[in-house]
C-alpha cells in the first residue's frame, strides 16, 4: 500500500520579554530556584494578573510575519489540569478567540515551494519546573519559569514529510530570531514543538488517526522521531491492527517513540474565558505601527542576496542565516565590492573560525573594515591569496589590522626584480645540473626553480615576476 504522510506542528516559543506575562517578575534564565517569584506566579488566592503588553506586540509582530488576521479582540481562557509546576491549577491561553489566525510560512524541499498553513496564533504562559532528586524520593519544585510568556503557532496538517517538518520549523524559527522576539534556543527550550503525525491510503481525502510526539529537543530529532512514527504507524496498519491516538514520547537514547498516555480531547480541560482578564482588543493604529517597524525577514533577505548580489541560493541562504551575519557580508560588501569573493570568505574562513569557538558572528574580533582591507591587499598584489589566510588567522586571533601584521611579520610579496634575480642566480650556481638539462630541453625543470625560489622567500615570492625572471636567465647561454 503506498501511503502520504501528513504532518501538523504546534510550536512553543518562549518570549524574550524581561518581566513574566502577568507580574513584574524577572524572566532570566539560571538564577537560583524561587528567586524569581511573587505570589502572581505562584498562584496564590486572591492575586490579580496585569497583561504583559510587550508581549501582545510581540505576538503581532509574527502575526504579520507570519501572513495572520489579528483578530479585533481575543479573549484568555483557563486550560485547566493539576500539576505540582502549575501553582494556579490552570493554564492562562487561549482557546475559542485565538490573537491571529489564517496565515502561512513557505518552505522550500528539492527546489519546490510549498505554503504551509499557520492555523493559529496565541499567547499563554509557562508552568514552573520540577527537579527529581537523584539520590532521595524526593522532587522540588522551582516557580522561576512559572508565568513566563510563549506563542504557541500552531499549523496545518499541510506538511507531508520529516525533512519538510524540519525546514518549516527552522523557517519559523528564523523567522522568530529575526524579530528579535525569542532566542529560537532548541537545546535550552526556549523553542519547542510537540509533532502530531498520521498516514493515510494516497488518494484518500480523510486523514488518519494521528500521534502526538514529544520530547525532541533538535531539528534533527524531530525529524528522526517523525521518520520513526511514520514506519511504526506503517508496520500497525500492516498488521491490520489500528493505530491509537495518543501522545508518544521521542526516547533519544533507544532511537525509538513510546507510548505515554492517552491523546486527552480539549473538553477534559473545562476551558473557560478567565474571569480575571478582560478580552485583548488591539487598536488597528498600533498593527500599523508595529507593522511599520518590521525588519527584513528571512526569506525576502535572501531573495535579495540572490537578485542584488548574483550568489548563488546556497550562498545565500548560508549569509542570511543569522541577522547579524547578513549584516556582517554587507557591511563588508559596501566597502569593498565583489559580493562573491567576500560571501566565499564569510563563508569558509570567517565562520570556520567562529564555529570552531562556537561564537557569535556579533562577538567577531575582525572588523567588516578589516576584512575589506586585506581583500583590497589581494587585489593590490601586496600579499598572495595564500598568505592572506595565515593574515587572516593572525586578525582573528589579535584583532589587529592587517597591513600591521604584514608589516611586521614580513610577509609582503617579495617582486623586487632585483632581489628575485640575486636569488635565482643563486638557484642556478647551487644546481648546475638541473640548468644543463633545462637547456638541453626538459622545460619540465622550471617548475623545481620556481620551487626553490619559493622555498628561499618562505612563498612570498611574486610567481608571475618569478616565472619571467626564471625564463629569461635559463633561456640566455
Ligand atoms: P491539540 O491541541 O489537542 O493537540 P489541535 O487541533 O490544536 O489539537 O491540533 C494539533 C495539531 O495536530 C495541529 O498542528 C494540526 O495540524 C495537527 N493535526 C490534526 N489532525 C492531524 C492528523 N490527522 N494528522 C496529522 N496532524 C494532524
Ligand atoms: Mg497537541
Ligand atoms: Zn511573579
Amino acid at each position: 500500500m503506498n501511503y502520504e504522510t501528513v504532518i501538523g506542528l504546534e510550536v512553543h516559543a518562549q518570549m524574550l520579554t524581561e518581566s513574566k506575562l502577568w507580574c513584574a517578575c524577572s524572566t532570566a534564565f539560571g538564577a537560583p530556584p524561587n528567586t524569581h517569584t511573587c505570589p502572581v506566579c505562584q498562584g496564590m488566592p486572591g492575586v490579580l494578573p496585569v497583561l504583559n503588553k510587550k508581549v501582545v506586540e510581540f505576538a503581532i509582530r509574527l502575526a504579520l510575519a507570519t501572513h495572520c488576521r489579528i483578530a479585533p479582540r481575543s479573549v484568555f481562557a483557563r486550560k485547566n489540569y493539576f500539576y505540582p509546576d502549575l501553582p494556579k491549577g490552570y493554564q492562562v491561553s487561549m482557546f475559542e478567540s485565538p490573537l491571529a489566525e489564517g496565515g502561512w510560512i513557505d518552505v522550500e524541499t528539492d527546489g519546490r515551494t510549498r505554503r504551509i498553513g499557520i492555523t493559529r496564533i496565541h499567547m499563554e504562559d509557562d508552568a514552573g519546573k520540577l527537579i527529581h532528586d537523584e539520590l532521595k524520593p524526593v522532587s522540588y519544585v522551582d516557580y522561576n519559569r512559572a508565568g513566563t510568556p510563549l506563542l504557541e503557532i500552531v499549523s496545518e496538517p499541510d506538511i507531508r514529510g520529516p525533512e519538510e517538518a524540519a525546514i518549516y520549523l527552522k523557517n519559523l524559527r528564523d523567522i522568530l530570531v529575526y524579530l528579535e522576539i525569542c532566542d529560537g534556543n532548541m537545546e535550552e527550550g526556549s523553542f519547542r514543538c510537540d509533532a502530531n503525525v498520521s498516514i493515510r491510503p494516497r488518494g484518500q481525502e480523510a486523514y488518519g488517526t494521528r500521534t502526538e510526539l514529544k520530547n525532541m529537543n533538535s531539528f534533527r530529532n524531530v525529524a528522526r522521531a517523525l521518520e520513526y512514527e511514520v514506519r511504526r504507524q506503517m508496520a500497525v496498519l500492516k498488521d491490520g491492527e489500528a493505530v491509537i491516538q495518543e501522545t508518544r514520547l521521542w526516547n533519544d537514547s533507544r532511537s525509538a517513540t513510546e507510548a505515554m498516555r492517552g491523546k486527552e480531547e480539549s473538553h477534559d480541560y473545562r476551558y473557560f474565558p478567565d474571569p480575571d482578564l478582560i478580552p485583548v482588543a488591539v487598536d488597528p493604529e498600533w498593527i500599523e505601527r508595529i507593522e511599520s517597524a518590521l525588519p527584513e525577514l528571512p526569506a525576502r533577505k535572501r531573495g535579495r542576496f540572490v537578485d542584488d548580489y548574483g550568489l548563488p541560493p546556497g550562498d545565500a541562504d548560508v549569509l542570511t542565516s543569522k541577522k547579524a551575519l547578513a549584516d556582517y557580508f554587507e557591511a563588508t560588501v559596501r566597502d569593498y565590492g565583489q559580493p562573491k569573493a567576500v560571501g566565499n570568505w564569510i563563508m569558509s574562513e570567517l565562520l570556520r573560525e567562529l564555529n570552531a569557538e562556537d561564537r557569535d558572528v556579533a562577538d567577531c574580533p575582525v572588523r567588516p573594515e578589516q576584512l575589506a582591507a586585506l581583500l583590497r591587499m589581494i587585489d593590490g598584489g601586496e600579499i598572495s591569496g595564500k598568505i592572506a589566510k595565515t593574515v587572516f588567522q593572525d586578525m582573528y586571533h589579535s584583532g589587529r589590522d592587517p597591513e600591521e601584521i604584514v608589516r611586521e611579520k614580513g610577509l609582503a610579496v617579495v617582486s623586487d626584480t632585483g632581489r628575485l634575480a640575486a636569488l635565482i642566480d643563486e638557484v642556478m650556481a647551487e644546481n648546475p645540473g638541473q640548468v644543463e638539462d633545462y637547456r638541453a630541453g626538459k622545460e619540465k625543470l622550471l617548475g623545481f626553480f620556481v620551487g626553490q625560489i619559493m622555498k628561499k622567500t618562505k612563498g612570498q615570492a611574486d610567481p608571475k615576476t618569478v616565472n619571467a625572471l626564471l625564463k629569461d636567465k635559463l633561456g640566455a647561454r
